[in-house]
């Protein structure tokens, strides 16, 4: 029998992809709707990661597996890193984040525009344990949006790895490399020991 997870993540899109990876390889239940979402003010990933997993968990008594997500764009510090998702503002949209990104970024050259995503997944468990897995994708930040699949930050996320597309412009050969389809595997390599 497949283990049971509870999906702790409220995003759609990372449900998505989320279930997409883990096909087969676990039995995932919904995040059920009548917990409100955590305010995600944790000062690392992890601790973000663990807010969502914790509050599912305690909320349904069954093991949570949540994931958060960062963006490290080199020329600006390592920003928007922790606050990726409100990085133009509390309730930001994928649009304005991408452009706050792009205006931050104008008039650095390519060779510039390093940039990293990292994941940390992380299973909580009703008996206090809990286990963490990483997965980090390097690349660049294009000039301008290409591709319409994906989210977030996907239209200006060039990976070193895919051929010069960014990866909105990939479909399901997206989780191949990237940060979320390394974490949950690196997890779920975990899971199995
Ligand atoms: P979260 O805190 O893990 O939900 O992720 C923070 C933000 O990072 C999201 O609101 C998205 O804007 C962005 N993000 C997370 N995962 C991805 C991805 O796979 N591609 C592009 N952007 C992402």
């Amino acid at each position: 029998m497949l283990p049971e997870l509870v999906v702790a993540s409220a995003n759609p899109d990372k449900v998505k992809e989320i279930s997409s990876v883990l096909d087969g390889l676990v039995t995932l239940i919904p995040r059920p709707d009548h917990v409100p979402d955590v305010v995600e003010d944790g000062d690392t990933l992890e601790d973000n990661a663990r807010l969502k997993a914790q509050a599912i968990l305690k909320a349904t008594g069954i093991a949570a597996l949540s994931d958060d997500t960062g963006l490290s764009v080199d020329a600006l510090g390592g920003e928007p890193g922790v606050h990726s998702a409100r990085y133009s503002g509390e309730n930001a949209t994928y649009e304005e984040n991408v452009e706050k990104l792009l205006q931050n970024l104008a008039g650095v050259p390519p060779r510039l525009r390093t940039a990293r995503f990292k994941t940390v997944a992380m299973v909580c468990y009703p008996d206090g344990s809990e286990i963490i897995a990483t997965g980090v994708v390097e690349g660049t930040i294009s000039e301008s949006r290409k591709g319409d699949g994906g989210f977030g930050y996907d239209p200006v996320f060039i990976p070193y790895e895919g051929d010069g597309l960014t990866f909105a412009e990939m479909g399901e050969e997206k989780h191949l490399i990237s940060h979320r389809g390394r974490a949950l595997r690196n997890l779920m390599e975990m899971l199995s020991n």
